[in-house]
């Protein structure tokens, strides 16, 4: 995106765990990437959009993110290929930014640098590793400042490796997506015990937390999780977490049931109020009229928020913003497939959120996030950093 004065570039990312009730992401099927090509979805751009929005002002982030709905007409962004919107939507803000001179996140608000959530243990589709949750996380959120916890997280992470190494061999020490490691382990427990190991031979068991993400559409069926080698039903699984929430310094659980079980976070919200933040991710799929919905039902305490879920910067800053009226925490997310763009690491500052989860300290299109976070601090300062002040228990 070009201005007189600006110049914004954005790309859109992927997910390999997508929900059921996302915007779609156009892809050209056929043999070319094995289907995976998005020629059509740039073609969007360089047609159909580039006639309908140039010569808006980029400074109307809202009229410009309507037009791209109105243009696309549907639900689901399924004309346009939310892909196409994201990137258009995101450069747009972008552009906003150059022509102002300063960094996207200052001209978005608050200023807070989240805490990082490092998912350092990958399972589910992320893996090959037959673990069923897909996230082990992390939290670093007893810290001054974002490059401390930042620091802890890495140290955590490297101890870790060892900790695979010696226990399953160094064959087992592979990365899964996000750059967590993914060794064969054949209990939830075995996956837990390790990280638990790792932050205290660190040296961070009190100022360390540990997140799951279980990502539980992907081993429901027939009514039924599958975890561990059991077929578990939600009450089943409930008393799971629950007993896991006691033996684990465990804070954050995400989509722990199927993305229709409104009902059953509700019931784990309840019975683990004031000690595990509940995530919804494919359950809300960052759209505000599923977020009402888990809101009535009680079913969350924070949204995850992925604006390629939705496909519009406008769309993701009001889920945001109608979750933290209500009180609910949010954590902005990457996704599994991810490109270098840092955008998401300026909306987590600047809707001051608290929390960002963008996988391990590894790999160059995750530490983008976390380089583009510490750049920022460099900016405003460790005291900007949100601690613990995210998490909604
Ligand atoms: C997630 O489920 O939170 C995630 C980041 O994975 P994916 O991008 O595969 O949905
Ligand atoms: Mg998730």
């Amino acid at each position: 995106m070009r201005t007189e004065k600006g110049f914004g570039r954005a790309s859109s990312p992927s997910g390999a765990s997508t929900g059921v009730h996302e915007a779609l992401e156009l892809r050209d099927g056929g043999a070319r990437y094995g289907g995976k090509g998005v020629l059509f979805a740039v073609k969007n751009v360089n047609s159909l959009i580039s006639k309908r929005i140039s010569g808006m002002d980029v400074s109307g982030q809202a009229e410009i993110d309507r037009a791209l709905c109105e243009l696309d007409g549907t639900s689901n962004k399924s004309r346009l290929g939310a892909n196409a919107t994201t990137a258009v939507s995101l450069a747009v803000a972008q552009c906003a930014a150059s022509e102002r001179g300063c960094g996207l996140h200052s001209i978005l608000g608050k200023g807070k640098i989240p805490a990082p959530m490092l998912n350092v243990l990958n399972g589910g589709k992320h893996a090959g590793n037959g673990v069923a949750i897909q996230e082990f996380i992390i939290y670093p959120l007893n810290f001054n400042s974002f490059s401390e916890a930042l620091c802890a997280g890495s140290e955590i992470y490297h101890t870790l490796r060892a900790l695979i190494s010696k226990k399953y061999g160094s064959a087992a020490t592979g990365l899964g997506d996000e750059g967590g490691f993914a060794p064969p382990c054949k209990k939830t427990e075995d996956a837990l015990d390790l990280i638990e190991a790792s932050i205290s031979e660190a040296g961070y068991q009190k100022k360390v937390k540990i997140g799951i993400d279980a990502a539980a559409s992907s081993f429901f069926s027939s009514g039924k999780y599958t975890v561990d080698g059991k077929k578990l039903d939600a009450k089943g699984l409930t008393d799971k977490y629950i007993s896991l929430a006691k033996s684990y310094p465990i804070v954050s659980m995400e989509d722990p049931f199927h993305e229709e079980a409104f009902e059953d976070f509700a019931i784990l919200r309840k019975k683990l109020a004031r000690r595990v933040q509940i995530v919804g991710d494919d359950l809300t799929v960052t759209n505000v009229s599923r977020i009402k919905k888990a809101i009535s039902v009680n079913s969350m305490s924070s949204l995850l928020l992925k604006v390629n879920q939705i496909g519009t910067l406008t769309e993701s800053l009001q889920a945001a913003s109608l979750c933290q009226r209500a009180g609910l925490g949010v954590v902005v997310s990457h996704r599994s497939g991810e490109t270098e763009d840092t955008a998401i690491a300026d909306i987590a500052v600047g809707i001051g959120c608290g929390q960002i989860k963008s996988g391990a300290p590894c790999r160059g299109e995750r530490t983008a996030k976390y380089n583009r976070l510490l750049l920022i601090e460099s900016e405003l300062g460790p005291r900007s950093f949100a601690g613990a002040s995210g998490l909604v228990l």
